[in-house]
């Protein structure tokens, strides 16, 4: 079997959120082949990406065997390692590497989980992310294992603050929001918190501390992802585990995370991070440091495969429920979920039926002499 094509888009749809996922937003992959199968996969990043798939990696696929997906791998990282490495590049490898999972599984007539050595798990427990009390109450007791709070949402950034009194005043608002969210759900079920990379050192131990006696499972990305030395001296310190990794890249950059223990737990999101080749590796990075890895918006299809036959304790965060043209995804059902069967990822395309954003223009014009 030989790739005759790689393709990509970003599909349109009507409820994206207003933030970057819309400027950057999620891309569709699909890889053809000679045999008359399709893969597809998603990544991130936009028409920024789509033009790296369009420009480089495209041609540098063409008429390779799409099932030596290790080697391909290399390939795509080493021709894009000079401006790549991380970022929107790797968003781009990551679906791009998806589709080639998925295609591997249509060839053999098998689901992905089985590719990675077969499901230790049929149903996978879930945790919902929310970003206001709202939804919070809407989604509690429906059988979740877990709730994060989006503190970024719900509280706002460090950078609100001007003072040792408004600095004082953000740590009490956190604690209020995690405070009442233990009191609407109990102690039965896991509570945890996103701080979604927005706080300095000093603010990240004084939440530590406070929220100690609430006993999250984690507390996530609470500095900037590349404050190395932030991260080290807060493991040591926080009585809470952290967590982090949903914007880092590569099993390499995991590995190293891993053994400077920088982070508790892993959080790698296969749409961004490389792919399943990479999410297979850090889940072995996870087993060698005895580091949970617990992927982020675990409960897509994308990662699903990868929660039932690699993880000892799954637990599978809501996804982006926006991305309706995704089909296949299975429902959360009384706070599980369920495994596709279908051979590959389990992702159906309607090609006829996709809306695709138009490729922004171009501005550039001759300057008028
Ligand atoms: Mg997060």
């Amino acid at each position: 079997m030989k790739i005759t094509n790689v393709r990509a888009c970003q599909p349109y749809c009507e409820s994206s959120p207003p933030d970057w996922r819309t400027d950057l937003g999620q891309i569709l992959i699909a890889v053809d082949t000679d045999a008359g199968l399709t893969g597809y996969g998603v990544g991130g990043g936009g028409f920024a990406s789509i033009h790296v798939v369009q420009t480089v990696l495209r041609d540098m696929l063409l008429g390779l065997d799409p099932l030596e997906i290790e080697t391909l791998w290399e390939r795509m990282y080493r021709r894009t390692l000079a401006y790549g490495q991380k970022g929107l590049v790797l968003m781009a490898i990551s679906g791009v590497d998806l589709a080639l999972w998925d295609l591997k599984g249509r060839a053999e007539s098998l689901p992905v989980s089985e590719l990675l050595g077969g499901r230790r798990h049929e149903r996978l427990p879930t945790y919902v992310t929310v970003w206001n009390d709202g939804q919070l109450r809407e989604v509690a007791g429906r059988g979740h294992r877990g709730y994060k709070l989006h503190l970024e949402a719900m509280v706002g950034g460090e950078s609100d603050q001007s003072s040792d009194a408004a600095a004082a005043d953000f740590v009490d608002r956190v604690e209020s929001r995690v405070a009442a969210a233990r009191e609407l759900l109990g102690h039965e079920v896991e509570l945890m918190a996103d701080a979604w990379m927005q706080w300095s050192l000093p603010t990240a131990l004084s939440v530590a501390e406070r929220l100690a006696p609430y006993h999250l499972s984690w507390l996530e990305e609470p500095l900037p992802i590349d404050d190395l030395a932030g991260y080290r001296e807060l493991v040591d310190k926080s009585p809470l585990p952290i967590a982090g990794g949903e914007h880092e890249y590569t099993a390499a950059a995991f590995e190293h995370l891993a053994s400077e223990r920088l982070h508790e737990v892993l959080q790698p999101d296969v749409c961004w991070c490389g792919g399943l080749t990479q999410l297979v590796r850090i889940y072995e990075i996870g087993a060698e440091h005895g580091l949970r890895v617990c992927p982020h918006r675990g409960a897509e299809l994308w990662s699903l495969h990868a929660l039932a036959a690699l993880d000892p304790q799954p637990l599978a965060e809501s996804g982006r429920g926006w991305m309706t043209w995704v089909k296949g995804q299975p429902e959360m059902e009384g706070g599980e979920i369920a495994v596709p069967d279908s051979p590959g990822i389990g992702i159906h395309v309607d090609e006829d039926r996709l809306a695709v954003l138009p490729a922004p223009a171009n501005h550039w014009t001759a300057r008028a002499r």
